[in-house]
């Protein structure tokens, strides 16, 4: 298992250096998230062995299991939809928060930071294509929402992100990823106080090339490291 989940990675490194190369990008410019939900805690050590140090999960429970049970210099980024009554389990686990949509998570965040005297940086979902099946605030509401969240204590915005379609063709995603860099641009151009925007959280298995051709500093790889997810296992 080793040995596919280092072909995978080997196989990633030349993927995610090519679309450096191509859009004239330094390659630590980009760091790749080792998507791990569903995945067991051997596979997610194998990946670490093998030098991983960002993993992502989508589930509170999934998140806290694997923390206490993996080595302690592992950054975990909550990449799923956060519920607000299970904040209090993650504030002191994770590294970044992906996924924020609402004032309301956000002031959660920041209440249980304080009480546990950490400082959380997120980022905010934003809803590019405006799918309906899909979390994350407009493109029109994304500003604001950074403003108002840069005002709360023990809390820093550093970036935003997006869940683009699943789509056959890569390329069909590639406006998306523009446009929220654009966002990302129009907000730094608005200089809010304590918003550090430094983070373009976008592409995944499917469209990690485009994304990084678009500005991705993270990339969220799961499918492209630890092969298909079957979730009837978990
Ligand atoms: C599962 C997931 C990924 C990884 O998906 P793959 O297609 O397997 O790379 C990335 N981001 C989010 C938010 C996810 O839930």
């Amino acid at each position: 298992m080793k040995d596919r989940i280092q072909e995978k990675l080997n196989a990633a490194e030349t993927k995610i250096e090519a679309a450096c190369r191509r859009s004239g990008r330094e390659r630590q410019s980009v760091k790749l998230i080792a998507v791990s939900k569903t995945k067991p805690v051997s596979m997610l050590q194998e990946a670490y062995d093998l030098g991983c140090r960002d993993f992502g999960e989508n589930k509170v429970q999934e998140l806290v299991e694997k923390y206490d049970r993996l080595p302690k210099d592992i950054r975990w980024h909550m990449i799923g939809h956060l519920q607000r009554n299970k904040v209090k389990y993650i504030v002191d686990k994770v590294y970044m928060i992906h996924s924020v949509d609402s004032l309301r998570l956000a002031e959660e965040i920041s209440k249980e930071a304080v009480k546990k005297n950490v400082t959380v940086s997120v980022l905010v979902e934003v809803n590019v294509a405006d799918e309906a099946s899909k979390f994350g605030v407009s493109a029109a509401e994304a500003p604001a929402l950074v403003e108002q969240i840069a005002k709360l204590p023990h809390i820093l915005v550093k970036g935003l992100m997006t869940i683009a379609p699943y789509v056959d063709d890569p390329e069909e995603n590639r406006l998306y990823f523009a446009k929220l860099k654009q966002i990302y641009v129009d907000i730094i151009h608005k200089s809010i106080d304590n918003v550090c925007m430094e983070e373009l959280s976008m592409g995944m298995t499917g469209d990690y090339e485009v994304a990084i051709e678009e500005g991705a500093t993270y990339i969220r790889v799961g499918t492209g490291i630890f092969g298909e997810r079957r979730y009837e296992v978990l």
